[in-house]
């Protein structure tokens, strides 16, 4: 596909936005009014699991506030990233007015960059959500598409994966465990703070005794896990049920993991008993027992390989890292004040998505599959179709080049 990113001046030349962007629609605005009225129910669609899948793993606190709250949100991010479809397609319209031809970067990035920016605002948790999982994505393809030899080799490696994975861990439990950010991460070390007087064991910081709190960790993760998995499966299978009833079990049961129950289950078990045994080792619990936990539990990476995880851990190590330094540091330079005040999670998230946009189209044999699904799934598949467009273009090109060789 990089062949594409090369000759798209040439095959592109003489067309207009409708021959590659929406030849179904005879005008521009037609097209808008088009996809107005068609692209709702593909962002709803999308959000589904963030819908279903937060009130399953709660396990507890329903309330109607709960609900209500769960539900609008969900309508409101669905909604926003509809907005944001519909004017992301349109400014492809209106940038190849402007240059009266269609452009490299303004077909996909800009228009994605532009669009994220014009979104209506965000809640914070929202914007995280979307712009970590952007960037994750981001420095998945970055990693992928570099030339640097040892980043390749890196990348391959399971073995440094996780001894980078366990590093990461080892500092997002140390800070966790100061006390001094309050960020999102898989697991959580016992409060500093617990009366210590409640529990059985005075030495660690935990209540109940340390097997019960062990045990208590691994079967509440193992269940999340699972009940993500099911939920997944669900999801995309569940069509099946109306479709062919007959596939609809074996394939349910095939799409449900048990590597991530496992290895959740595994790194709380091994975080907690690894805690309480330095905590009886040395007669109580201290500040850095959680860095060791941390590390050593890290290795549970090896029953998950994923990159997304391997990815959520190098994107969480950096923000905690910073909150950390921001909010211990005594004297902090003017360029930390500075950076401290600019939007960088919203720069963050409309860089990610111009990109991730770009290189769904021009690098797409390295763009993850969920940006596919995610791009799709709002544009009504408009942009696969253009992809399909711009391919077909290339191989009529060097079909007519070189009129000797068979087109593969
Ligand atoms: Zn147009
Ligand atoms: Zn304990």
């Amino acid at each position: 596909m990089s062949e594409l990113s090369k000759c798209f001046y040439q095959v592109t030349a003489g067309r207009s936005c409708r021959d590659l962007c929406h030849p179904e629609y005879a005008t521009c605005w037609r097209s808008f009014v088009g996809i107005t009225k068609t692209l709702l129910p593909g962002s709803y669609k999308l959000y589904l699991t963030l819908l279903v899948i937060p009130p399953l793993v709660k396990g507890g606190g329903y309330t109607a506030e709960y609900w209500k709250t769960h539900i609008l949100g969900y309508a409101s991010i669905s909604f926003k990233t509809y907005i944001q479809a519909i004017s992301g397609l349109t400014l492809q319209c209106l940038f190849y007015k402007l240059f009266g031809r269609l452009h490299y970067y303004w077909l996909m990035g800009v228009p994605g960059f532009v669009s994220a920016a014009l979104v209506p605002k965000l809640p914070r948790v929202h914007l995280r959500l979307q712009g970590i999982t952007y960037f994750n994505m981001m420095l998945e393809v970055m990693i992928r598409k570099s030339e640097w030899r040892w980043l390749q080799v890196l990348r391959r490696s399971r073995l440094w994966a996780t001894v980078a994975f366990m590093l990461f861990s080892a500092r997002i439990m140390h800070v966790l465990r100061a006390d001094t950010v309050n960020q999102f991460w898989i697991m959580y070390p016992a409060p500093a703070t617990t009366d210590r007087a409640k529990g059985c064991s005075s030495t660690c910081l935990h209540d109940a005794s340390c097997p019960a709190y062990i045990f208590d960790g691994v079967w509440k993760y193992a269940l999340a896990g699972f009940t993500i998995e099911a939920a997944r499966g669900l999801l995309s299978k569940g069509a099946l049920v109306y479709g062919a009833p007959g596939r609809f079990w074996p394939e349910l049961r095939q799409a449900i993991g048990l590597a991530l129950p496992l290895f959740l289950a595994a790194y709380v078990g091994s975080f907690r008993s690894i805690s309480c045994w330095l905590a009886h080792r040395t007669g109580r619990e201290r500040a850095g027992h959680a860095r060791l936990a941390g590390l050593l539990s890290g290795a549970s990476y090896l029953i998950y390989p994923k990159y997304q995880l391997f990815t959520l851990a190098l994107t969480k190590f950096l923000e905690m890292s910073w909150e950390h330094y921001h909010n211990t540091a005594k004297v902090r330079p003017r360029w930390a004040v500075l950076l401290q005040r600019a939007p960088i999670l919203r720069l963050v998230h409309m860089c990610a998505i111009g990109y991730m946009y770009h290189a769904l189209v021009f690098h797409s044999h390295l763009s993850p599959p969920f940006n596919a699904k995610c791009v799709n799934y709002c544009s009504g598949y408009r942009v696969e179709r253009i992809k399909r467009r711009l391919v077909a273009w290339m191989l009529e090109r060097s079909a007519r080049l070189n009129p000797a060789q068979p087109s593969t």
